[in-house]
């Protein structure tokens, strides 16, 4: 007797031939997005769909949950209203929510019928939505909803905005259709943000294809420098991935705003957000990254924005063609988990700065500085012994881009460990190769053998091609570092290029905001991050195994006095720098609405500022591999 599941797996089989044909039945989706009053944030949504013959007697239309490339659940139906679906008289048709997401529509057949409604709009970001007076910034996957089993059908938007603005999007305009666009399939449409506004356009070419950066608000940018290094870094890349220039047109929308920050891939153009008056043009040390936290930081000088643009192009082959297994086409209904963000951001961000050292407009030292610097603020991170990168690729969608204060404890990062793993594995490769191979050739194998060939690749596709450029097995190193939480070798990959790591320097400047007390010279290991908030030092996180971690301060108490004196964090950093290792300092805190104080006996932290610094005697080889890196 067959099981109950064998039955049902039958009868799946007997319907699954309707499915099809339901699938394959043309239909045509046009979306109208208006803007009539854009003050109030409302996005004005239709949809018309249309059948040559009779359709289902009922149909469900599905917002995302999610936008591809910010791996996070966000409901974006919460901000759906006032809906309302007609047949093509007008008569209203029965429907109901079957889910958070899901508007069930009693069709009754009709080749011809739409839905209405009206979606808040009021956030500025890269994967959000915004429309003001001022500007319309939309993701499609948070405004348009897609019919239940028809994500491969074409679908065009047509956009009713305000006459004085104009539309930018990287989808194709229909010809003699103003403001219209045609998307292939939902994926694409999804995949194709919106700005509509009085934006200005620069514009340049790379192999005689159009490139152009769309800019809504102001800022202390020098527009022709800056298109000048976005089209270097462009043609740097195009380069560097062999050549061709996979894409008819390409657009960068960029919002400048006093706290913007981020960016977001897509297939032909991208979205990056930039604090306004953050184009400085400095020389010298200053971090640079990309990704969900980088608007906590406050000063951003120039390169911060070109390091910006570098990692979210980069991303047009890793990660949007050179896809990882579930990554592409997507489930929009949940979350869609992979144990690869280390290869598709952490890579991305090293070939980020690698291109910029490429095409010049970093210097060797400043590369060096930076990758050293991100070393170290890996190294300082206790979450590296929690979370191997795989896991933290996997659980992103709970705790990557939802960090609380025991995130530096529990995590690590697939951005920044990534990155750090891709320059190992890249100098490895030279080094077994005898600097004939790199990691640019897994790149360039990944997107002739899976994307050229419509394959998205697994865990194991991605170690074979490291293989296969190196000529030698790295299960080890895939077994120790990626699968494993092990302490990674730096100076076994550096020596490969003549260099090595000092974790010895004579410190720097910490950043203004925020001070991991104890990182100067003086080798004091306190362990916390105190920020000022308002008029009142507060402990934003504490590293576990610190002397603050051991003995008992907290995230979130507020210090009011040091050694009984009242405290600013200027005066509490310079009383901790007079202090030595082993000394006690007395902290009165209020922990909630609680008086108390802490005794703490001070650390010893053992190490210095880490540089990267040539070795004493370099051979020939390491000469080689050292100039072909970094690309002189
Ligand atoms: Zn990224």
């Amino acid at each position: 007797m067959p099981s109950p599941r064998v039955v049902c797996a039958a009868a799946l089989l007997l319907l699954l031939p309707l499915f099809v044909a339901a699938q394959n039945q043309p239909v045509e989706i046009a979306f109208t997005v208006a803007m009539t009053r854009p003050h109030t944030h409302l996005f004005e949504v239709d949809i018309d769909i249309k059948r040559p013959t009779n359709g289902p007697t009922e149909e469900r239309l599905v917002l995302p949950v999610w936008t591809p490339g910010s791996y996070l659940v966000r409901e974006f139906a919460r901000n759906v209203q006032d809906f309302t679906a007609l047949d093509a008289a007008g008569q209203p048709l029965k429907w109901e929510k079957t889910n958070k997401d899901t508007w069930r529509v009693v069709t009754n057949g009709a080749r011809e019928w739409h839905a209405h409604y009206r979606v808040y709009a009021n956030e500025l970001s890269v994967r959000t939505s915004e429309l003001n007076s001022s500007h319309a910034y939309w993701n499609n996957a948070n405004i348009l909803m897609y019919l239940d089993g028809f994500l491969k059908s074409p679908a065009t938007v047509h956009v009713l905005a305000p006459d004085v603005w104009k539309v930018a999007t990287g989808l194709p305009a229909v010809l003699g259709q103003k403001n219209t666009f045609r998307a292939e399939n939902f994926d694409i449409l999804y995949d194709s943000p919106f700005e509509a506004s009085n934006f200005k356009t620069l514009i340049f070419n790379v192999k005689g294809v159009a490139h152009r950066i769309v800019i809504d608000g102001e800022g202390n940018y020098d527009a022709e420098r800056m298109r000048r290094d976005v089209q270097k870094i462009v043609e740097t890349e195009v380069e560097l991935m062999g050549g061709e220039v996979p894409y008819r047109d390409y657009t960068f929308i960029l919002h400048l705003r006093a706290n913007a920050g981020g960016g977001l891939e897509h297939l032909n153009s991208a979205s990056l957000g930039y604090p306004r008056f953050g184009f400085r043009i400095e020389r010298g040390d200053r971090a640079t990254s990309a990704g969900p936290n980088t608007t906590d930081t406050p000063q951003r000088d120039y390169r911060g924005f070109l390091a910006l643009v570098s990692h979210e192009f980069f991303h047009l082959w890793n990660v949007k063609r050179i896809r990882p297994d579930v990554l592409g086409p997507f489930d929009y209904t949940q979350e869609n988990y992979t144990k690869m963000l280390w290869v598709a951001e952490g890579i991305t961000d090293y070939y980020a700065d690698l291109a910029l050292r490429r095409a010049g407009l970093v210097t060797e030292n400043e590369f060096l500085s930076a990758t050293a610097r991100s070393i170290q603020s890996l190294q300082n991170t206790p979450g590296r012994f929690e979370q191997s990168v795989e896991e933290s690729s996997f659980d992103s969608w709970i705790k990557y881009y939802r960090q609380d204060e025991n995130s530096v404890n529990s995590q690590v990062s697939y951005y920044d460990k990534g990155a750090i793993l891709g320059l190992l594995l890249d100098l490895e490769i030279r080094k077994r190769s005898n600097g004939a191979k790199s990691l640019d050739d897994v790149m360039r194998y990944l997107y002739k053998q899976f994307f050229k060939q419509d394959r998205n690749y697994g865990p194991m596709d991605f170690q074979k091609a490291c293989e296969l450029m190196a000529g030698s097995s790295l299960d080890e190193f895939f077994r120790r570092f990626v699968h494993g939480k092990e302490e990674l070798d730096y100076d076994a990959a550096l020596g490969a290029a003549g260099l090595r790591l000092d974790t010895n320097a004579p410190a720097m400047p910490t950043s203004t905001t925020t001070t991991t007390t104890g990182a100067a010279a003086d080798r004091l290991f306190f362990g916390a991050d105190i920020a000022q908030e308002a008029d009142r030092l507060i402990v934003r996180r504490v590293y576990a195994g610190s002397p603050a971690y051991e003995q008992g301060l907290n995230a979130g108490d507020e210090i009011v006095a040091l050694d009984n004196l009242r405290v600013t964090r200027d005066f509490f950093n310079t009383r901790m720098m007079e202090k030595k290792p082993g000394e006690l300092v007395n902290l009165t805190i209020f922990r909630f609405d609680d008086l108390s104080t802490l005794l703490i006996k001070l650390g010893d932290r053992r190490q210095g500022t880490f540089r990267i610094v040539p070795l004493t005697t370099q051979t020939p080889a390491q000469k080689q591999i050292y100039k072909s890196w970094l690309g002189n």
